[in-house]
This record gives structure tokens, sequence and C-alpha cells, in this order.
């Protein structure tokens, strides 16, 4: 629950506002880009939102909060269960953005997958029962992709709650010593129609993306979309290892998708060919620079 007296100075004066415990994780800045805005070292409300759609997204964006730093000076139930009841919010073709960010992975987003063969969750939300009720409407989850060590939050009680199985690398398992489904391998495999694991090592040892319809890339940490930038990119603070980083992004240029859908930064839609561009871009700013000769 956002304290007023902590109301950082930042924000401009209105119903919301950000306060001093905001951990800077980017969450409302996604949801709410109209609104929100990093200020310093947290994020602020740099414009009050007046619009029907720019209300809606700064109540997504307080609910999804990992650590309630969003207030308002007079609440709008109203408004509050609209927006709670727009998660999980749908993206495209049965995947959505399950909101509710959790503080034990910083904040990261997680995925929803509708699949007729069982329902999956990509990384982990709050374990919150809006969430598990929206899940069971759906029937269910059948699968946990954890994309690496650092984002499994609350899928070990999801997993109990279903009897999802959670699928971690061997090298990040750790994060979740109990996991039903361990991944040994380099390679990438396809482990069931339509979905296909490809070992991403480089910001952890143990990192994955998840490609699904050869349209959807779950990302992790590994890549995600600057959109004041408009351009790709991947971690280079908190590296594993730089070389294998640059070799995992490298990998990626063997697959076809569309969409990147990261943990943390902005997730994008394009054409196959914008993506691979895209990434090919990335690679090259990422080469090491040549020493004179
Ligand atoms: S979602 Fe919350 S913690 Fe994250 S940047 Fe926004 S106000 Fe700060």
């Amino acid at each position: 629950m956002a304290d007023q007296n902590k109301r950082l100075d930042s924000n401009v004066s209105g119903n919301f506002y950000v306060d001093a415990t905001c951990i800077n994780c980017d969450t409302c800045r996604q949801l709410a880009p109209a609104s929100f805005e990093e200020v310093g070292d947290f994020s602020a409300v740099t414009s009050q939102p007046t619009s029907e759609g720019s209300l809606h997204q700064a109540y997504q964006a307080l609910l999804s909060c990992p650590v309630g730093s969003i207030g308002t000076e007079r609440g709008e139930p109203v408004r509050m269960q609209e927006a709670m009841a727009s998660f999980p919010l749908h993206l495209e073709e049965g995947v959505y953005y399950c909101g509710f960010n959790s503080e034990k992975s910083f904040g990261a987003n997680s995925f929803f997958l509708e699949h007729p063969d069982g329902n999956w969750l990509i990384d982990s939300p709050r374990y919150l029962k809006h969430l598990v009720e929206a899940f069971e409407r759906k029937g269910g989850l059948s699968h946990i992709f954890l994309t690496h060590k650092d984002d499994v939050a609350e899928a070990e009680k999801y997993a109990a709650h279903f009897g999802a199985k959670r699928i971690i690398h061997r090298a990040d398992l750790e994060a979740a010593p109990g996991a039903e489904w361990i991944i040994e391998d380099v390679d990438s495999s396809q482990i069931l129609p339509e979905f296909q694991i490809i070992p991403v090592p480089g910001h952890t040892a143990g990192s994955m993306a998840l490609l699904y319809k050869n349209r959807f890339l779950f990302t992790g940490d590994h890549l995600w979309w600057d959109s004041k930038q408009q351009m790709l990119r991947a971690p280079s603070q908190q590296v594993w290892r730089k070389r294998v980083l640059l070799d995992s992004l490298q990998k990626l240029l063997d697959y076809r998708f569309e969409w990147v859908l990261a943990g943390h930064g902005d997730g994008i839609r394009l054409s196959a060919a914008a993506m691979q561009s895209q990434l090919q871009a990335l690679i090259e700013r990422r080469q090491p620079a040549r020493m004179p000769s």
C-alpha cells in the first residue's frame, strides 16, 4: 500500500503518485507509459491520466507494481475492479501477460499461454486468488517454464496447486530444487509440438528461451525491447559470461519469431524479417571492439 507521506516530489500533482518505496522495476512504465516515467532512481507520475484508456492503464500499473508503491489520493473502486478483471491480459493467439509482478523476481513479467493440451505459465507472478481462479477457469496449468533462476518467484505454489511440471535448466536448479522437469541440454529441443526450448546461457548459466509456434519467444532476461531507443537489448551487467551471452544471441538468428516477451524490459511484435534485422544489429553492436592492427 502506497503512503502519501512518502510521495516523491518528482510526481506531478494529482490523484496518482509513486512513493519512495519504488524499486524502479519498470513495470508501471511498460503498462502505462503515458503516465509514468523514470525520474532519477525511481518512477514517477509525470502526467496524470485523464482519458478512459490512460486511467485503465494507470490502475493496471497500480495493481501490477510488485511493492505497492503506486497510490491514489482518492480511490475509484469501479475502475480498480475493471483493471483487476483485465488480468491476465490477452496479447495474441492465447498468449497473455499475467500482471501482478512479484517482488521476489524484482518485478519480472510473467506470461500465461492457453493451449488445448495444457496451459503454460512462463515465470511466475505473485500467487494471488484472482490469478489462480482465472487460470482455473481456463483449465489450470500443466507446465511452468522458468527462464532462469532470478524469476522463479512463487512458481512452487502454482505448481503445487495445479499439479504442474516446473521446467528449469540444471545450471539454474538452485532456484527450484524440486522442479519436476530438468533440462540438461545445451542444444535446443522440441519438447512438445509447437514448444521449443532454446538454452541461452549468458545472463545466468541456465538461462533458457521458449519458442512457441515459431512466433512467440519468451526470453526472460536474455533479450528485450527498448521502446525509447526502438531496438533490442541484451544485458551488459549482471552477466555470468559475456562471450557465452553473445553466442546465445547469435544462436537465435537460426529461429523465426515475431514476438519478444521479456521478464524485464518491454515486449515487442515485429515482422519476422524486422526481428531478424534487429537481432543482427544487436549482435553487431555487441561485438568486442577490434584492436587496431
Ligand atoms: S511498478 Fe512500482 S516499483 Fe516498479 S517502477 Fe513502477 S512504481 Fe516503481
